[in-house]
């Protein structure tokens, strides 16, 4: 039987964890972490990923795990401070109705539909997508008096939901969208890797061990043992380093760093609000993160059903005053930690290679170049269930077999996450600060615009080739058009006429769609 500890107890590894012994029960998965070690603590806000792999490779309903660990659900971005100091941004999640709901509700407007579908099979890769296609029209003046927040509405269906705090269910709970894709959720980081353990991980088998690693022997590029404060020892076919910033086993193994460039921000002070007296859960209970612009850096606020969890990124290496970001937080976001901020800081950066030997890093081990987008537990997660799928297909597969996937996989997702952390942060118009003209000043450097608009072109020649759908609705080559005037590259525009149709149609049925749900205050009981 094939062996796998994972040391760590934090998100990822529990995560992890679950994932592989949930579904290859034939494995022998055991978790090592010290509960004397503290997790990171913070982490709260993921992507559409995360529906799908709570439901389908955890095996776990909504009702199951949300309200142990105070979760929401998150339908769009609030993105404030990012073109002007005080200018407003609201996206959507691309939300997906069920097909029975559009038809029961009447939407169900044959040649409308019959549009859409055309509209679907657009072939993204060498005429651009749907999504590109409405971005160059409104850009070229093709799309009548639309606004950027319409071209927002009809390209993310979950902004009217998230601008009108609508929630996504009914209040029988029924689901008012394909409940396993398109939203997320934010959660409390101290309380889900416990609830997974709880629910998924240790009923499933995973045997666990609450100890310290005190030393990792190696043979070559493998780890041969691991010794732990009793002097107890461990071997294993594969180990998975998920003790975090900690990176026991990975700095033990020739995995190779990938530092970030010295313009990446390498510090958070971060602390939660708990809503109390004075903070009315029915007024801060949102299904929005907000990222927000700030003077020297950006700022997160994301909504639990009982307090936010909130923070400042920023770059220590610019010589910033650390008490005076504290202020410009305070002052933003209306109140200080009774002890203060707490202070985070990172080596930006992450490992090339998800696996090498016989260890895999997963998590803050893996790397971590910038909270913004939430893209950590997003990498951990589909990199998982590649893992997972792969040894569910081949139990016996071999170690060389696991990381050229995992290894191949994880190229293309770093650089999707370096293009999307460097084109939000550092093509902000903003001038206003020298943060802001510093960043315009590497974007310029560096042909930043230039690469940004070749990524989204090889991005979607690796979907078209691959048969996704999936990245051409991303919101972010949408949000740097609308927002920043990004000019996308040139689609053919013939499709304009039908295009302006499906435009239409898509914005009148999501604000129908969300009109009709209840209010988030309702689905969560509140007044
Ligand atoms: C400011 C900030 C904001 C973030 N925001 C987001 C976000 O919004 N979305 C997102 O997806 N990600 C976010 N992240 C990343 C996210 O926090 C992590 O991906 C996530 O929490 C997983 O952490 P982890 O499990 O890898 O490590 P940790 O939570 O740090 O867990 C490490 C584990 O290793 C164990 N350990 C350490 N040393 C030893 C030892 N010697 N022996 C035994 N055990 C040991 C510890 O006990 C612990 O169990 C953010 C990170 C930062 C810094």
């Amino acid at each position: 039987m094939k062996r796998i500890v994972v040391v760590g107890a934090g998100t990822s590894g529990w995560m992890v964890a679950s994932a592989i012994k949930k579904n290859c029960p034939g494995v022998d998965v055991t978790i090592v972490y010290d509960s004397k070690i503290p997790t990171v603590g913070v982490g709260e806000t993921l992507t559409f990923f995360m529906p799908h792999f709570m439901k389908n490779v955890l095996g776990l309903s909504d009702e199951q795990w949300m309200p142990q660990v105070k979760a929401t659900y998150k339908t769009g971005v609030s993105m404030p401070g990012w073109t002007a100091k005080d200018s407003e941004y609201q996206s959507g999640f691309c939300l997906d109705f069920p097909a029975e709901f559009l038809a029961s509700n009447k939407f169900n407007n044959l040649a409308q539909e019959k549009n859409c579908a055309d509209m679907d099979q657009i072939d993204h890769y060498t005429k651009g997508g749907i999504v590109d296609l409405w971005c160059s029209m409104y850009q070229n003046g093709l799309l009548g008096d639309v606004t950027g927040n319409d071209l927002i509405a009809s390209t993310g269906e979950g902004y009217y939901f998230s601008r009108d705090r609508k929630s996504i269910r009914d209040l029988n709970g029924t689901w008012l969208v394909n409940p396993t894709v398109g939203y997320s959720y934010h959660y409390n980081a101290d309380l889900v890797g416990q609830s997974i353990a709880e629910l998924v991980g240790k009923p499933s088998g995973v045997s666990v061990i609450d100890s310290t690693v005190v030393s990792v022997e190696t043979d070559g590029d493998n780890i041969s043992l691991l010794t732990l404060k009793d002097g107890s020892t461990i071997t294993a076919d594969i180990f998975v380093d998920c003790s975090g910033f900690h990176r026991l086993l990975v700095k033990k193994i020739p995995f190779t760093w990938e530092p970030c460039d010295e313009y990446y921000n390498d510090s958070a002070i971060v602390g939660p609000l708990h809503y109390d007296n004075t903070d009315n859960p029915a007024h801060c209970i949102s299904s929005n993160s907000t990222l927000a612009g700030m003077d020297n850096g950006w700022r997160f606020s994301i909504p639990l059903t009982n307090r936010s969890g909130n923070g400042y990124v920023f770059n220590s290496r610019l010589g910033h005053n650390v008490d005076q970001l504290a202020d410009e937080l305070s002052s933003v976001i209306g109140f200080t930690p009774p002890n203060g901020f707490r202070h985070i800081k990172w080596d930006p950066g992450h490992y090339k290679e998800m696996m090498v030997g016989n260890c895999i890093a997963f998590g803050l081990a893996s790397g971590f170049t910038d909270p913004f987008d939430a893209n950590n537990l997003s990498l951990t997660t589909r990199i998982v269930k590649e893992l997972v799928d792969l040894l569910k297909a081949n139990p016996a597969s071999s170690n060389l077999d696991i990381a050229n996937l995992l290894n191949f996989r994880a190229k293309f997702y770093y650089r999707d996450i370096d293009m999307r952390v460097k084109s939000c942060l550092r093509l902000s118009p903003r001038r206003d600060t020298e943060y802001y003209r510093l960043m315009a000043d590497v974007a310029e450097k560096t042909y930043l615009k230039e690469q940004f608009i070749e990524h989204i072109v090889n991005t979607r020649k690796r979907d078209f080739n691959n048969q996704q759908k999936f990245l051409w609705k991303s919101w972010t080559h949408v949000a740097l058009a609308v927002r920043y005037g990004i000019k996308l590259p040139d689609v053919d525009l013939s499709l304009a006429p039908l295009a302006k149709q499906y435009f239409n149609f898509n914005k009148t049925r999501c604000l129908t769609i969300a009109n009709r749900a209840p209010t988030l205050n309702e689905y969560y009981h509140l007044n």
